[in-house]
């Protein structure tokens, strides 16, 4: 058992430890740090993941901003609508 420093936050970890103990920065952890195959996969997987969420926020915001809209433009019709029926009693009156 030797001591390494991490790559990450260079402190002075177990070389069997599978991550650091400090960062949580992955060493021997076997899945992750294959070079080739599974690792590429995994890591275009969690960026694609990434772009879906984002790409799903966005949505979210856009359809909220969307309502939000929709809701001021029918109080605005509902307003212009009272405002109009005020305007032909007013012009009844006179
Ligand atoms: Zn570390």
């Amino acid at each position: 058992m030797a001591l390494i420093s991490c790559p990450e936050c260079l402190k002075k970890i177990s070389d069997n430890a599978e991550y650091c103990p400090s960062c949580g920065f992955p060493i021997n952890a076997p899945k992750v740090y294959k070079p080739k195959g599974t690792g590429c996969f995994m890591q275009t997987l969690n960026t694609g993941c990434l772009i879906v969420v984002v790409i799903i926020i966005i949505a979210i915001v856009l359809a909220g901003i969307s309502a939000y809209k929709l809701k001021t433009n029918k109080n605005a019709e509902k307003t212009e609508l009272k405002s109009s029926k005020k305007n032909k009693k007013r012009a009844l009156i006179n």
